[in-house]
């Protein structure tokens, strides 16, 4: 019998191989078969300083020995307490209040609950929460609500809410985008919620930060929450600590999970000003936060936190990703030559190209023929549609970043998925 496992983003019926990871280290995965496959895309976008490095490691050890599980609603625990110090330390502010949950998508919930929780308490409901288009804010119903429609969330439309789009700032656009932002606003919304700089799922699409920067001022104009999704742009990838830092912006809502543990266990947070916090501080219990998790906060993902965290003060992290950023611009600028590949684009860590004839989309066949060859070559990428890009974790080793990129040439130049022309 084949295996019981339902696997995410995977269509069973084509039988496509699954490997079997055994271990892995540093930007390497291995199989049972025993290949060796490097882990290009950070094994969706998670890991930072790679896999199984030695501090969180022994941190998740130790506190295994310690504490495994408890609620977390009127109970605290001593990983929590300093994660939450920490955060408050490293982050902007007035970012001054830290709760806990479980991934992306539940940090976003957790940030639009919090925004129209905010708006209510202050007798003044506002519930329209405006977004970019092409945005992926993950799969739970309130985070594609706030996401791009599409392929990905069509059969559940019915129950999506309904909210304000924002045409994506593209070159020469940004204006379009910042006149609509303007008159959106103008309509009282709760929220926006953005993807700082880059747009992760929706394709790799970057925007200038000076455009980020206008749209934080217009919401403040307008006292319209500014949240800032920075679940795949946390924590290094475009550069700096925050996508955010790179436009001088402090968002009044901040979302982060992914690399928060390092890549290693999940853990999420959504940070919120004072203001926020205050409007739901009362003896009132009506007018408490209402969202919980049975493992929010888990003091195990928490010591893995504080581990990361100690990485981040201690360790020279910054300037190993600008000089990762350096060698992928180098890479990049040897492929963007080559007359298969278009927009070539990057910011920080992350690469991306566009391959093959016409615009494509996430279903587009080429998507999959490039899979099986990357597959087939043991590197681990996954493109969106037509769109090829590199997220490696910050310590990859020249040899396997050269590697990555000579695939891509390869499958690029490959007769099979004719799309060298
Ligand atoms: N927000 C952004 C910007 C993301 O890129 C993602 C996932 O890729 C999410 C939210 C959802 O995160 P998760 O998959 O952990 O739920």
């Amino acid at each position: 019998m084949s295996s019981p496992v339902w696997h995410p983003f995977t269509q069973h019926g084509l039988g496509e191989p699954i490997p079997l990871v055994t271990h892995a280290e540093g930007a390497i995965l291995h199989t049972a078969d025993g290949r060796r496959v490097i882990d290009a895309i950070s094994s969706w976008w998670v890991t930072t300083h790679g896999h199984r490095h030695p501090r969180i490691m022994a941190a998740i050890a130790e506190q295994a020995g310690q504490l495994d599980q408890i609620i977390f609603a009127g109970w605290t625990h001593e990983p929590a307490e300093t994660l939450a110090n920490g955060l408050i330390e490293m982050m902007p502010a007035p970012l001054s209040r830290v709760f806990f949950s479980d991934s992306g998508s539940t940090s976003v919930e957790v940030a639009l609950k919090m925004a129209l929780g905010y708006w209510a308490n202050r007798g003044e409901p506002r519930h329209r929460i405006l977004t970019l288009e092409h945005s992926y804010h993950g799969d739970t119903i309130g985070a594609m609500s706030v996401g791009a429609r599409g392929v990905f969330n069509r059969q559940y439309a019915p129950l999506l809410f309904d909210v304000g789009l924002i045409p994506f700032p593209a070159p020469d656009r940004e204006q379009v985008a910042l006149d609509a932002l303007e008159a959106a606003c103008r309509e009282r919304p709760a929220a926006l919620i953005v993807e700082p700089l880059i747009l992760g799922a929706g394709g790799m699409l970057i925007y200038p930060a000076a455009t980020l920067a206008e749209m934080r001022r217009i919401c403040s104009n307008h006292s319209v929450l500014f949240i800032a999704d920075e679940v795949m742009t946390g924590w290094g990838r475009t550069g700096t600590l925050l996508a955010c830092e790179e436009a001088g912006v402090v968002p009044d809502i901040l979302c982060l999970s992914k690399g928060l543990t390092g890549g290693s266990v999940p853990l999420a947070v959504t940070l919120a000003t004072e203001a926020i916090y205050d409007a739901h501080y009362s003896t009132d219990r009506s007018r408490m936060f209402f969202h919980s998790s049975s493992y929010t906060a888990n003091p195990i993902a928490c010591a893995a936190a504080n581990a990361n965290l100690a990485i981040w003060r201690e360790e020279p992290v910054l300037s190993r990703i600008a000089a990762l950023a350096e060698r992928q611009a180098l890479h990049l600028a040897a492929l963007a030559d080559h007359r298969g590949v278009r927009n070539a684009r990057q910011l920080g860590t992350i690469t991306a190209v566009e391959v093959g004839s016409g615009e494509g989309d996430y279903l587009s066949e080429l998507g999959p023929r490039l899979l099986r060859h990357f597959g087939a070559n043991n590197i681990l990428l996954r493109p969106l549609g037509n769109t090829i890009y590199v997220m490696p974790p910050y310590c990859i080793d020249e040899t396997d970043l050269a590697t990555i990129y000579r695939e891509i040439m390869n499958a690029i130049e490959s007769r099979d998925h004719g799309c060298a022309n």
